[in-house]
């Protein structure tokens, strides 16, 4: 096993296991731009399934919302982007490369060594235009982000839903960045998936809450699979701090490039919704009946990419391993973000063995996410679901027809039980939701 798996693996291995695709490759791709699979529309959607479940649906203080991508304008300026949402941009003045001055470490081009030009601010925001002439009156952003659909809608989600502080509303959602630099795959696009959290609470209780999210969320990455060790929590320094935030603190993952940004958890104190008010006119304050009072709440807000957590998952459940002399490639996905959960094998495509192995696949797929293959070698077949993560192959042979048992075969262990058809679904059922995934214990035993 390889330390660290470095990104052309994984890049690799999406490619040819239909996880992501270049977007638009037939015409040469659109740089940084990609497309999700048959099996990366499956990991996804588990990624955004299992933060859904865990933020909203298993909570009784957190509501969802799904707002438009695009808002009236004055939102924008009203939440500071359309001044302040800006990176600064260099041109290398030889090769006419485009920079991000910040992250420069000296002020020449790192491709050619070219002199850059002075730094101007560059607004990330993409504009277009609404309906059919394109004047100034009808600009219109693409979000940046989904946190402003949430703000705008603090006073109606608060008055339907009844609820009492502290309350949490919930998104997922595209955003749009025009980003000076992209790259390393799926980490930093310029279109991308958020899931966001705004979670309000009363001014004071703020600080209190904020550890509870950054810990919460941390808990939430391990949960799912990711090693300890290659998680960190990085407080922000004053002078990073952005200029609304009180305070905030970075969830990193050790990617190949270094440590960098999964998830965000910031303390906005109440500066969105008092911008949000000073410019609608409308009052966005919460009535406090216990105290009896009225105030605007302070805001935690858990914000983190959907896209970068799914480049997470893949690189730190990827693994190589010798069995038997020969190399296996194998992800260790959470079951609950395998996109396939069982795979039906038949022995062979002998017609014998066909009907039974089909009547086994009916007999799950309305339960789990299934695949039936027939082709080819049972071990070719075994490689293949290891590369894809499908934490269970079902195996049909002749031995079935008489005793109507088959074999379950497990991707991490490679243990092998027989088990009767009529009870299968029951045990696979137990096996996928009750044994509790250990990525630390897992590695640990692997390493050996
Ligand atoms: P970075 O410093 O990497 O540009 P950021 O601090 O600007 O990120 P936030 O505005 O806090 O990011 O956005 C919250 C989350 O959205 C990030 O933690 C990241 O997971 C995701 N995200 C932000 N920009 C991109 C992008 N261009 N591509 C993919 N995901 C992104």
């Amino acid at each position: 096993m390889p330390d660290r798996v470095g990104m052309d693996k994984i890049v690799s291995l999406c490619k040819r296991r239909g996880f992501v695709f270049p977007s638009s490759e037939i015409y040469g791709g659109l740089a940084s731009c990609w497309d999700y699979g048959p099996m990366g529309v499956e990991l996804k959607r588990n990624v955004k399934d299992a933060w859904w479940k865990a933020i909203v649906q298993e909570r009784d203080d957190v509501v969802g919302l799904d707002t438009a991508i695009m808002m009236h304008p004055r939102v924008w300026v009203a939440s500071g982007h359309v001044d302040g949402f800006t990176d600064p941009l260099v041109d290398c003045k030889s090769c006419h490369l485009r920079w991000r001055a910040d992250e420069l470490e000296r002020q020449i081009c790192p491709k050619c060594g070219g002199e850059v030009t002075e730094p101007r601010l560059f607004n990330l925001m993409f504009r277009t235009f609404m309906g059919p002439v394109e004047e100034e009156a009808s600009t219109v952003y693409l979000r940046p982000e989904t946190a402003q659909g949430i703000f705008v809608n603090f006073e109606n989600v608060v008055t339907t839903s009844r609820k009492k502080l502290p309350i949490g509303i919930a998104q997922i959602g595209k955003s749009f960045r025009n980003e000076i630099t992209t790259g390393n795959f799926i980490f930093r696009t310029r279109e991308f998936e958020q899931f966001e959290l705004e979670y309000f609470v009363r001014p004071g209780a703020d600080e209190q809450w904020l550890d509870y999210w950054v810990q919460e969320r941390f808990n939430w990455y391990v949960k799912l699979g990711i090693r300890k060790e290659n998680l960190r929590l990085r407080q922000h320094g004053k002078d990073e701090l952005a200029h609304y935030a009180k305070d905030c603190y970075d969830i990193d993952y050790l990617f190949p490039m270094g440590w960098s940004e999964l998830e965000g958890i910031a303390n906005r104190g109440d500066f969105d919704l008092t911008q949000h008010a000073k410019a609608s006119g409308k009052e966005l304050t919460y009535y406090d009946a216990e105290a009896n009072e009225k105030y605007v709440p302070y805001v935690i807000e858990p914000s983190g990419g959907v896209d970068r957590s799914v480049l997470a998952f893949l690189l730190d459940a990827y693994d190589e391993e010798e069995i038997e002399g020969e190399k296996r490639t194998v992800l260790h996905l959470n079951p609950a973000l395998a996109p396939i959960k069982v795979a039906i094998l038949p022995l062979s495509r002998n017609e014998k063995l066909t009907p039974l192995a089909k009547d086994v696949n009916k007999r799950l797929c309305s339960s789990f996410v299934t695949d039936y293959d027939d082709s080819q070698s049972i071990g070719r077949r075994y490689r293949r679901q290891d590369e894809i993560g499908t934490p269970f192959c079902v195996t049909v042979d002749f031995q079935s027809l008489e005793d109507e048992r088959v074999t379950i075969r497990d991707r991490d262990s490679l243990a092998q039980i027989r088990v009767p058809v009529e009870e299968l679904a029951c045990i696979l059922d137990a096996k996928l939701r009750g044994e509790a995934f250990n990525a630390s214990a897992l590695w640990a035993t692997r390493q050996k």
